[in-house]
């Protein structure tokens, strides 16, 4: 039986493990895609906004030619680390629910029963996205992942959001040839976005680069065009491609099914767990990383995340229930 099995082989389940494993204790991790799958689902080659210190795992130096390390470079650090650490993992294995009690857990995933005595729970955000709730939203030219921006070269694109995400594929799609309009709910682009991206957008805007609609929300979605209703009236964008790059929230039927109960005070449903330890109400059963937050999704992130791993791992050592 594990002492501890980890679901999400994110870059804080992976500290999570780690720590749990260097203190003695049995672990495994188990995860429904590749290991640092939301990672391997960003765009290609995007630039982190963390400097690469701020993003280690283990005490292990993450060595980059760059200020801000590139997708490539996380990816090809956290697996280091988890061969080095010598994780076992269990890939490609969906988590579905879970039974028992603490001391005692049974996790059913897509292959099996996996027998563990407590679970960290750090499945992070990244798989379901905020839907638009519009007409048209599910057609196949609508998609709420940007990954590259060479097959839209000469294509019309309509872009939906004013966060980073959003920025930053409109900056890049403009620059590879695609004619870009941005579609903004709010008055302007969000000041969320990063010192160094937000004048980058703003002036391309300004120049005529990026057609960009403030206060404007989507009526419907076409095959070939966007219905929007702006302060001017409705319009028709005429569009090739759309991303819809609306956020994205945690899976809170799996929270459910693993027994952990959203904080009743929280407009963001975040769990409830004791900060000092991070278990939360089902005894046993800790939460670790974004999924902490909630749908407040930019609560917790890989700098502030990753330090949960040593607070739940000095917690269990100290005491596995036999
Ligand atoms: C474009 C972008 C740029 C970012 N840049 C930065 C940055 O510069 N600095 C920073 O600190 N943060 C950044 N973040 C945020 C950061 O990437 C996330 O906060 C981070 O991935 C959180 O790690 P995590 O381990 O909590 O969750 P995740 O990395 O999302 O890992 C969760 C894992 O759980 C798995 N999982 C989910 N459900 C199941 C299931 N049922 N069974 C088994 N496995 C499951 C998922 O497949 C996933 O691999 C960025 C995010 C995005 C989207």
């Amino acid at each position: 039986m594990l002492d501890v099995l980890v679901i999400g082989a994110g870059p804080v389940g992976l500290a999570c493990a780690l720590e749990a494993q260097r203190r003695g204790l049995q672990v495994a991790v188990v995860e429904k895609g590749a290991l640092v799958n939301s990672i391997v689902g960003y765009p290609y080659n995007m630039e982190f906004f963390s400097t690469p210190e701020l993003l280690e795992i283990g005490g292990y130096p993450f060595p980059t030619f760059h200020y801000k390390p590139l997708r490539e470079d996380a990816l090809d650090y956290y697996q280091r680390v988890a061969r080095a650490e010598n994780l076992a993992l269990r890939l490609h294995e969906r988590v579905l629910s879970l039974t028992g009690e603490q001391g005692n857990f049974v996790v059913t995933t897509d292959k099996g029963q996996i027998p563990t005595r407590n679970v960290v729970v750090a499945t992070g955000f990244y798989d379901l996205p905020n839907p638009l709730g519009v007409p048209g939203e599910d057609l196949p030219h609508v998609s709420h992942y940007y990954r590259e921006p060479y097959q839209h070269v000469a294509r019309r694109v309509v872009v939906i959001g004013a966060k980073n995400s959003s920025a930053k594929a409109a900056l890049q799609l403009t620059r590879a040839g695609a004619q870009v309009t941005l579609l903004v709910r709010g008055p302007e682009v969000s000041d969320a976005v990063k010192y160094w991206i937000r004048p980058d957008l703003v002036n391309r805007i300004k120049e005529g680069k990026i057609t960009a609609h403030f206060n404007t929300t989507i009526a419907a979605i076409r095959p070939d065009a966007v219905e929007i209703l702006t302060p001017e009236g409705p319009r028709e964008v005429p569009t090739d491609f759309v991303y819809a790059l609306t956020g994205y929230h945690p899976d809170e039927a799996l929270l459910g099914r693993l027994g952990i109960e959203p904080d009743p005070a929280d407009e963001a449903r975040a769990p409830l767990f004791d900060p000092a330890t991070h278990e939360t109400t089902n005894p046993g059963v800790f939460v670790a990383g974004t999924v902490c937050g909630g749908r407040a999704t930019s609560r917790w992130f890989i700098e502030n995340g990753r330090h949960h791993a040593q607070l739940i791992a000095a917690y269990l050592a100290a005491g596995v229930p036999a």
